[in-house]
């Protein structure tokens, strides 16, 4: 089987309403204007053409806002018993259909935090399950700027088929054995791509890179270093004294992970849960210790914390940066602030 393959519109429809029978399908709808990865039941459900991303990123599919990660009981002749939710989430085999590709490389980062030194058994469970299909961005929004961070407008890996819009077609990139597998299970509804098939496709993406040009947000090997003798620069005050730390830039961001832990017990004390929350550093709660201290008290130090925590502390711990240009932090701001303006005073563009 060729790497190519073609995909007609009419056949997507049918690809999903099969994968319908078989799996939980995700993907972006739109309820009241507003487009959100959500479950769907009917192929008509998906918008696959909004621009840009959903305001809330795929992380949600793979580590929720709040789980339960296990409950426990004393039982009446005290011994203890845990209901792990491991066993129900294997049971569940996802299709994620229409994630853009720098959701798509956000997940790969999130692999490097959940399946890396430590292997988080809930996110690895839930990656496994999901085959990814990605569409190419067509339409980026004023907020991205995935060609600084080099995740789109398309990518080289990360997805199970890659789709891209030329017209009448999707053009299909297959991007593992899982991907080839969907193909050889559903080859009345596809056909092998020409030559020309995919110079339109890559034509397809030029247009998108062109568009994105205009946020005149190039590519810099210099950032880190930058970073580096910026840590004391007056920027972060200032940047300090608009944030009002709400937190949204951290939920909505694809690559933030930071989670919470703790027990709630019933009034019993014989039965609880122990739960996992996301967290924000933009939060004063987030770096209190027992005892009360506060590490970071002062808002300029957590703005800047997120910041390195981007551009500056994965490169040493993940070897990349965590950012992947969606624009997400920007278009969410209560304090419109705009991490691509940032990004130009510490580069001195
Ligand atoms: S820091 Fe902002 S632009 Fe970068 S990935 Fe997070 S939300 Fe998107
Ligand atoms: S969204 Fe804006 S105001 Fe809210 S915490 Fe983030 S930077 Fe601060």
């Amino acid at each position: 089987m060729k790497k190519y393959m073609l995909l007609s519109k009419k056949n997507l429809s049918t690809l999903v309403e099969r994968f319908l029978k078989e799996f939980q399908v995700y993907g972006p709808t739109e309820k009241n204007g507003i487009i959100s990865f959500d479950i769907i039941s009917d192929w008509s459900e998906l918008k696959l053409d909004a621009s840009g991303v959903p305001l809330l990123p795929p992380k949600k599919i793979f580590l929720p806002p709040e789980e339960v990660l296990f409950t426990f009981k004393i039982s009446d002749d005290n011994n203890i018993e845990i209901e792990d939710p491991l066993d129900k989430i294997k049971e569940k085999k996802r299709v994620l259909i229409g994630i853009r590709p720098c959701d798509t490389h956000g997940l790969t980062l999130l692999d490097k935090v959940f399946i890396g030194k430590t292997v988080d058994p809930y996110y690895v469970t839930r990656r496994e399950n999901t085959i990814i299909i990605c569409i190419t961005c067509n339409n980026p929004t004023e907020y991205c700027f995935c060609n600084f961070t080099k995740s789109g407008p398309s990518i080289k890996e990360g997805f199970d088929l890659l789709l891209t819009d030329i017209g009448e077609f999707f053009f299909v990139e297959i991007g593992s054995e899982r991907g080839k597998d969907i193909i050889n299970s559903n080859l009345d509804l596809f056909q092998e791509a020409s030559e020309n098939d995919l110079a339109r496709r890559d034509q397809k993406i030029r247009e998108v890179e062109e568009k994105l040009s205009r946020n005149q947000l190039t590519s810099s090997n210099e950032l880190y270093q930058k970073l580096i003798r910026a840590f004391n620069d007056e920027l972060w005050n200032e940047y300090g004294r608009r944030c009002v730390a709400c937190g949204k830039c951290n939920f909505t961001c694809p690559t933030c992970h930071c989670f919470d832990v703790y027990d709630v017990m019933e009034l019993t004390l014989r039965e609880g849960k122990r739960v996992r929350k996301w967290d924000a550093c933009h939060f004063l709660s987030f770096t209190r210790v027992a005892g009360g201290e506060i590490f970071r008290k002062e808002r300029t130090s957590r703005v800047k914390q997120r910041i390195y925590d981007k551009y500056c502390y994965p490169v040493d711990e993940f070897g990349s940066i965590f950012c992947v240009g969606c624009g997400r932090c920007i278009h969410v701001c209560t304090a419109g602030i705009d991490i691509r303006e940032i990004l130009k005073k510490v580069l001195g563009m």
